[in-house]
């Protein structure tokens, strides 16, 4: 019986795992879950599961946990007399990071979305766990560190990112790794909703119309990404640190069906491309049964029923935070952790109505100016420490964002 940890278990990504695992549960038991908010839905899915493990923030978000987690069993008592173990439940951050280093637990997904889950993943990777990595940015900043410490701990890092789970199966063996047959690398994107929105009109688009994706049902944060394409520019940062590829390496191809998900470029002229329907449960399927394969629950794809398959060029004028990440990549590691920072305190500002969508990439753009001349973090504590600083400067500059930046 596999073992499963789910940080991040409310989420998008924490759901379609739920949702994969229902299909196998005579080869995988759910160990521990988290969760930051939204207790009465952790607590549903305690009593489904039954995980032997729960992690909240605090004190009264365990209370609220307890709380709802009785309130269930009281009304379920009247038709299952026979009440579930209640779980051990972990608090902060040291809990999420106990939770990620269980010794029963095989499989950790890490699913916390943002910097926030850089902590666990570190965990994860120190006790040897495999980790099906959704949490792009816990990569993105801290790139080599979190890398090395997979490696000294024994651990196997899996993609979940849909992108980059397409790269490994397509790179030489399957097994993710780049030798000197690969020229390059394509991550396709669908462009998100703004695709052919007259740039004129992008000043004004409010928080619901950014999250509606035309082709995959995410969390809020990463929609916003998509919409600005910063989730592309840090997925390039993403492929390029997993796969030791320069930047020059990673190219971008907008693909409004989103049915290709990566292609890699063979030294013999050939480009091997990866094809699913867009539903997360295709990679967390691969990643959960690796090196074997089992059933996602997501149909077969019918390749007449395609139709055209598109690709075009990024438009960066109309969509800047992809060059931006361009070039914090080229910037070094301290440029990947000021964009992601600087990106997360814009990105929850506009998601609060406080923030013109155009102009996160704008405080983006300000504090990697600012942070140009830092240099490269050397320790852990370091990458902490300037992701600080990146967050101290953009909440800056979004308190005087009424003027020039
Ligand atoms: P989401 O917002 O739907 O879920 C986030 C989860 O993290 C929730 O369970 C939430 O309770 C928890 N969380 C939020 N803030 C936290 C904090 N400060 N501390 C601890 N836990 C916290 O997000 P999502 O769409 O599932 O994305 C999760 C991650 O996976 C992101 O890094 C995203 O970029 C990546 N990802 C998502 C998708 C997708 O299809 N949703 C695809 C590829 C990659
Ligand atoms: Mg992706």
């Amino acid at each position: 019986m596999k073992q499963v940890v789910i940080l991040g278990a409310t989420g998008s990504v924490g759901q379609s795992t739920l949702s994969v695992l229902d299909l196998h549960t005579d080869d995988y038991q759910v160990l521990g879950l988290s969760a930051y908010s939204r207790m009465d839905e952790l607590a549903h899915l305690v009593k489904r599961y039954e995980p032997k493990f729960v992690a909240v923030t605090d004190e009264t978000a365990k209370a609220a946990l307890l709380t709802a987690l009785q309130k269930s069993s009281v009304q379920s008592d009247q038709s299952h007399p026979d009440r579930p173990n209640q779980p051990t439940v972990l608090l902060g951050e040291q809990g999420l990071c106990d939770l990620a280093a269980l010794v029963q637990a095989t499989h950790v997904v890490a699913a916390i979305v943002g910097a926030a889950g850089l902590p666990s993943c570190m965990a994860a990777a120190k006790a040897g766990k495999t980790i099906l990595l959704a949490n792009k940015e816990a990569l993105v900043m801290a790139g080599a560190f979190f890398l090395q410490a997979v490696e000294q701990g024994g651990a196997t890092l899996l993609p979940l990112d849909s992108e980059h789970n397409a790269l490994f199966q397509c790179l030489p063996a399957g097994q993710g790794r780049v030798d000197n047959s690969v020229r390059s690398v394509w991550l396709t994107a669908s462009g998100g909703p703004f695709l052919n929105r007259d740039p004129a009109t992008l000043h004004a688009v409010t928080p619901d119309e950014a999250c509606k994706h035309p082709k995959w049902a995410m969390g809020r944060k990463i929609s916003v990404d998509s919409a600005t394409l910063m989730n592309k520019g840090l997925e390039v940062i993403e492929a390029a640190l997993m796969y030791s590829l320069p930047a020059e390496q990673v190219k971008v191809a907008i693909h409004p069906q989103s049915t290709i998900h990566a292609l890699v470029q063979y030294s013999d002229g050939s480009l091997l491309a990866h094809l699913s329907h867009p539903d997360m449960c295709v990679p967390i399927a691969h990643a959960l049964a690796y090196p074997e394969r089992m059933v996602s629950g997501v149909a077969d794809l019918d390749v007449v029923a395609l139709g055209a398959l598109t690709f075009s060029s990024p438009d960066t004028d109309r969509f800047p935070c992809l060059a931006l990440a361009y070039r914090a990549l080229k910037q070094g590691q301290q440029g990947c952790i000021a964009l992601n920072a600087a990106n997360e305190v814009a990105v929850a500002a506009f998601l609060d109505g406080k923030l013109a969508f155009t102009q996160i990439a704008v405080v983006v753009e300000s504090v990697l100016d600012d942070m140009q001349h830092c240099i490269a973090p050397t320790s852990l504590e370091q990458v902490y420490g300037l992701n600080q600083q990146a967050r101290t400067l953009a909440s800056r500059k979004l308190q005087i964002s009424t003027n020039p930046l």
